[in-house]
């Protein structure tokens, strides 16, 4: 081939979009996040400018929001769509939630109170602010290696990027939330999984569409 076929987008961006989606269609089946639960930044006490991780106000100033599980493993998403959701909309969301008695509630109030919506918070537990540094360092660790991470940095790095006073308490932060974080539904884990499997498939056939002579 004489010319280079022109970069490509990334297969992974399909994937992510599918993978936040998924969990945000389940999102209501999953174990309902109480109100009074405090996000990590909250409960490290970070300012609202600042990293989750590192602490520090980014050097660009600007934040990213981090999965700190990624939707593709089951970390929870969700968007609640207007700021400023209507009646019908909230009495759709009270049909749909079976909630009692819900004839007689007729007002927003009244419904979002039933509902148990905070329409302030609009953050998911699961996603936090990162500065682009800890976040493209953190990437995609769960688990074991997540705990690594926070403790000791990435592997062959010059340590943690959390501060050491921060280091158990985010750990414990997410053990004691866990189900608010993340699911191991395995039906939800397995839709996810075929999804990118038919992406995957997807790809490698427009791939070979696009090198089709046709002139
Ligand atoms: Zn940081």
């Amino acid at each position: 081939m004489l010319y280079s076929p022109i970069k490509r987008s990334h297969p992974a961006d399909k994937n992510n979009t599918d993978a936040k989606n998924i969990m945000s269609t389940h999102e209501e089946k999953l174990p309902k996040i109480p109100q009074n639960i405090k996000n990590l930044r909250e409960e490290l006490g970070i300012p609202e400018n600042c990293c989750t991780y590192c602490g520090k106000v980014p050097s660009d100033g600007k934040l990213s929001f981090d999965e700190i599980v990624p939707c593709k493993d089951g970390g929870r998403y969700f968007q609640i769509k207007e700021k400023n959701p209507t009646v019908k909309e909230l009495k759709d969301m009270a049909k749909k939630r079976n909630i009692r008695n819900r004839t007689k509630l007729t007002t927003k109030e009244q419904l979002l109170k039933a509902l148990d919506i905070d329409i302030k918070k609009k953050i998911p537990l699961n996603i936090t602010g990162a500065c682009k540094i800890c976040n493209n360092s953190k990437n995609d660790l769960k688990d074991d290696e997540l705990r690594s991470w926070i403790r000791n940095g990435p592997k062959n790095g010059n340590g943690s990027y959390v501060p050491r006073e921060n280091q158990e308490r985010m750990i414990k932060w997410y053990s004691d939330n866990r189900s608010y974080i993340r699911t191991d539904d395995k039906n939800i884990l397995h839709h996810i999984k075929q999804l990118q499997e038919k992406n995957k498939k997807h790809w490698e056939e427009t791939e070979q569409e696009t090198k089709k002579i046709v002139i």
